[in-house]
C-alpha cells in the first residue's frame, strides 16, 4: 500500500500498544474523515502469549474494526528493541513516504523498556527525517509538524486529553482483538504487569482522565514545551 500525505502516523512498540493507549482517539480522527495510519515496531512475538502468525492476526482484525487508513510493521525484533540509527531509519522512510502532519509515539516514561525504546526511535526519526543530508537515500526531507506522545504503563502529567466518549465501544472492540493478550486465570493475569487486565487498566485511565475533564472518557497526551496560541480558539469555542 502506498499511501501520501497521511495525516496522523501512530508508532507503537507492539500490536495493541496503539488501541490501548489512543485507539479512541484513532476512532474519533477516523470518524471524521482524518487518514491514521499505525506503524507497529515489532510483530509481539515475544509476548507471554500469542505466537507471531497469531498476533498478526489479530493486529489485522483490530485494524479492520478501526478502519484504519494503513498499517506496517518495522519488523524490529521484540524484547530487543533499541533507538539506533538503523531502527530509526526504518521509520524515516515511512515518514518521508508518508508525510504525515503528526506523528504519535509512546510516552518515553514507561516500564516496559521496547516502549522507552520505540520513543527514542520516535525522537530521532522525527528529527532526522527533516534533515535533507541524513538518509538521503529514504527520500525527500520531511518533518511531521509535531510529536505527540501517547501513554502507555506509566504516568506523566498530561498536555492535553482527548474526549473519547463516543467511540469507548469500538475502542474495546478492537483491544479485544488481541484475545491472546487477556487473561482468564489469576495465573495468567500474575504474567502481566500490575497484574492487571490490559483493557481493564485503558479503561480504568479514560475513565480517570475523562473525570478531571468532564466527560466519560479521555485519553491523555504529551507534546514538549507549550501550544502555540492559535489553541485558544479551542478554548472559546468551549470544545
Ligand atoms: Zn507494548
Amino acid at each position: 500500500m502506498t499511501h501520501h500525505h497521511l495525516d496522523v502516523l501512530v508508532l507503537a512498540a507492539h500490536p495493541d500498544d496503539a488501541e490501548i493507549g489512543c485507539g479512541g482517539t484513532i476512532a474519533r480522527l477516523l470518524a471524521v474523515g482524518v487518514t491514521v495510519g499505525v506503524i507497529d515496531a515489532t510483530h509481539g512475538e515475544a509476548a507471554t502469549r500469542g505466537d507471531l502468525a497469531t498476533r498478526s492476526m489479530e493486529a489485522a482484525a483490530a485494524s479492520a474494526v478501526l478502519g484504519l487508513t494503513m498499517r506496517e510493521c518495522l519488523g524490529l525484533s521484540d524484547a530487543a528493541v533499541v533507538a539506533d540509527d538503523t531502527s530509526a531509519a526504518r521509520l524515516i522512510a515511512i515518514v518521508r513516504r508518508t508525510r504525515p502532519t503528526l506523528l504519535l509515539a509512546p510516552l518515553p516514561i514507561d516500564a516496559h523498556p521496547d516502549h522507552t525504546a520505540v520513543a527514542g526511535i520516535a525522537r530521532r526519526a522525527y528529527f532526522h527525517s527533516g534533515l535533507a543530508k541524513v538518509h538521503r537515500e529514504l527520500g525527500a526531507a520531511y518533518r511531521p509538524k509535531a510529536l505527540v506522545s501517547y501513554f502507555g504503563n506509566d504516568f506523566a502529567p498530561p498536555s492535553f486529553c482527548v474526549d473519547v466518549s463516543g467511540h469507548v465501544e469500538k475502542k474495546h472492540a478492537a483491544v479485544r482483538c488481541y484475545a491472546s493478550q487477556f487473561g482468564h486465570t489469576d495465573e495468567q493475569r500474575a504474567h502481566y504487569l500490575r497484574r492487571l487486565d490490559p483493557l481493564e487498566r485503558a479503561a480504568a485511565r479514560d475513565r480517570y482522565f475523562g473525570s478531571l475533564c468532564g466527560v466519560a472518557a479521555a485519553e491523555p497526551f504529551a507534546v514538549e514545551g507549550p501550544f502555540a496560541l492559535d489553541a485558544i480558539a479551542l478554548l472559546l469555542r468551549g470544545a
